[in-house]
């Protein structure tokens, strides 16, 4: 599944091929995804310019002149910026038809994504209940302790919450509160603001590196091809449960919370 890192590489990848840009239209050739795909999407894009693309959480927002263009992988999808002509694969749902021969192309096995014009994005109740961005400079430990006061979810679930701040993903979850040696499993509202501080700092750090390692593909979003898909990540603890922990050695604990798989060494984490 497509986590912030990787929509925030998308981003990057797509944005110099298409900023500034004016839209022809649209082809949507399956409109039922986890949104339906507005049936006027077309005559409402066309002739206008592209002015930005932001993200939001795993949300991408492509600014047009009034409105905006709502985008979200869900499971499994992919963007690539092609030309116009180029064959239609199975799975290609939408097409954006930009100036200059140039296609961005939603590719979307599972449909679980999104695509959609929005008059009012920012106010959508999809993006407007969004927490801060963890990259941002409203997410830091005094946010997080202030938040968290009175609150008995263990800690993990608390910051997957995407009210509390958006796309901490599991496996950034899982790592950061290794990062931080605190103990998944703590009450929120029982975690000084020290401690806050440094999980603040962890997300930060594994977001970015992964981040970074995706800025190796920034040229596959131009190749038909290109659907490497996800990062591989070096990874302390998520997915190596019954390993040995890379700072202690002893053998690393598989839990579920929230539902979610939770990996965490019993000695390093508190
Ligand atoms: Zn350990």
């Amino acid at each position: 599944m497509p986590e912030l890192p990787e929509v925030e590489v998308t981003r990057l990848g797509i944005s110099p091929h298409l900023l500034g840009k004016n839209l022809q239209g649209a082809i949507v050739r399956e409109s039922r995804l986890r949104l339906a795909v507005n049936a006027d999407l077309s005559a409402q894009v066309a002739g206008q310019k592209l002015e930005q693309i932001r993200r939001r959480g795993k949300y991408l927002l492509l600014d047009l002149q009034r409105g905006s263009i709502l985008i979200h992988l869900g499971m499994s999808g992919h963007l690539r910026v092609l030309p116009q002509d180029t064959p239609v694969e199975k799975h290609d749902h939408v097409d954006l038809l930009f100036a200059q021969d140039t296609c961005l192309r939603f590719h979307d096995p599972r449909r679980f994504g999104v695509l959609c014009w929005l008059e009012e994005a920012d106010t959508h109740p999809l993006i407007a209940r969004l927490g801060p961005e963890p990259l941002g400079e409203d997410f830091s430990g005094a946010y997080l302790h202030a938040q968290s006061r009175q609150r008995q979810i263990p800690v993990k679930a608390f910051l997957m919450d995407a009210h509390q701040v958006v796309g901490v993903g599991n496996i950034y979850a899982n790592e950061a509160l290794f990062a931080a040696g605190i103990d998944p499993r703590r009450p929120a509202g029982r975690i000084s603001l020290a401690r806050y501080t440094l999980l603040a700092a962890a997300v930060r750090v594994v977001l970015e590196a992964a981040i970074q390692q995706g800025g190796t593909t920034l040229r596959d979003f131009t190749r038909p091809d290109g659907r490497n898909g996800y990062f591989r990540l070096s990874l302390a603890v998520y997915g190596r449960e019954g390993q040995a922990c890379i700072r202690c050695g002893k053998a690393l604990q598989g839990i579920r919370i929230g539902g979610r798989a939770t990996t965490y060494c019993s000695h390093c984490q508190h």
